[in-house]
């Protein structure tokens, strides 16, 4: 009975702190940038003025870091081994710290061996390349071959960089100072399944449905969780191709230069930092089940995270308190610490 009555008490409070906002409407966007479809739903006053600054910021992101855009940062550093840019610049250095954190299984100086792949920039000519071509390019991969100092960048020779596994968890963040220069409370992003929550709800928590990696209409369950969150994902399923009957898929393995050969499937990372969280996806499906799990439990008191991982022998693995698994759908749920 005390126990109901604080429940109810508890409840009260969070109507009483939420508020019924003056408008509630939202306006929604659609943008195709990063080679995704991303739909940005703004709630409140301010929405289509916040709309408009988030719309831009992906524009302007969009032509700083894509590698085949030819005003990019990134495309003269990879074309000339430097380049002058405060923001490029400061993810690279993130980038260094998260490629340290995973062992190395998070690498931004894929370029050349994607492009080998043809998952780089003019990506579609896919093909398995010659081992000589591979150990070749593999050669000016590493982190440690990235300079930074203060605003300036330079590459040792050889070495691309490539920011496609971290560029949308970036784009979130970005979007989120947008709604905070707006005094906007509430804003969903939805960049191709990458799902970004700003703020806090009135009528509750977010409830965010997970996707099936295996069937396109379907769900893995539904994750309730506060906003200023990231849920980011990772599959192997996202872009690849076929030869002689095996398939390769465009998250590389850094040690090998190959598609990484897990036990993953996909994994879902929920984190309150953005660039974080799209890093760490990547990163899970490289080091697969045990290794995600592992690198969570080494970053619990500086980064911490959650999982929803699917396996190749169909087990969902999860670590989120508001998970609510979807029934009956062949997966083998299981509940990790
Ligand atoms: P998506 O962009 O398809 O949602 P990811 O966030 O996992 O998926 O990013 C995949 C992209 O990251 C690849 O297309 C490539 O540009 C880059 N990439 C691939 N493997 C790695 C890796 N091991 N470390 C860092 N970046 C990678
Ligand atoms: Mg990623």
């Amino acid at each position: 009975m005390q126990k109901r009555a604080f429940v109810l008490i508890f409840i009260c409070l969070l109507l009483a702190g939420c508020g019924k906002r003056p408008d509630e409407t939202p306006h929604r966007r659609t943008v195709f940038a990063m080679d995704t479809v991303m739909n940005l739903t703004v709630y409140g006053e301010n929405g289509d003025k916040a709309l408009d600054a988030a719309e831009q910021d992906l524009r302007r992101l969009d032509a700083l870091l894509a590698r085949g855009a030819e005003t990019s940062a990134v495309h003269t550093l990879n074309q000339y081994g430097f380049a002058e840019d405060e923001e490029t610049a400061a993810l690279l250095e993130k980038a260094g710290e998260i490629s340290a954190a995973t062992g190395g299984a998070f690498d931004a100086t894929l370029g050349k061996v994607l492009d080998l792949w043809g998952f780089g920039s003019g990506a579609g000519d896919y093909r398995v390349p010659p081992d000589a071509e591979l150990d070749a390019a593999l050669a000016a991969v590493g982190m440690e071959r990235v300079f930074v100092d203060g605003e300036e960048i330079r590459l040792a020779a050889f070495t691309e960089v490539d920011l496609g596994g971290i560029v949308k968890g970036y784009a979130c963040e970005r979007m989120f100072d947008r709604m905070k220069e707006n005094g906007v409370v509430t804003a969903v992003f939805d960049l191709g399944g990458d799902v970004a929550l700003w703020g806090g709800k009135s009528d509750g928590p977010w409830r965010v449905a997970i996707k099936d990696p295996a069937d396109e209409g379907a769900f893995l369950g539904i994750l309730e969780t506060d906003g200023g969150r990231f849920i980011m994902t990772s599959g192997v399923y996202e872009r690849y191709f076929e030869e002689n009957g095996a398939r390769y898929h465009h998250i590389l393995d850094p040690k090998t230069g190959r598609p990484a050969d897990s036990d993953l499937v996909s994994a879902t990372v929920v984190c309150q930092n953005g660039i974080w969280a799209d890093a760490l996806a990547t990163a899970c499906c490289v080091v697969g089940a045990d290794g995600a799990l592992a690198l969570r439990e080494r970053l619990a008191d500086t980064m911490p995270f959650d999982l929803i991982l699917i396996t190749d022998d169909a087990r969902a693995l999860y670590t989120c308190e508001g998970f609510a698994p979807e029934t009956n759908n062949g997966y083998a749920y299981e509940k990790v610490a």
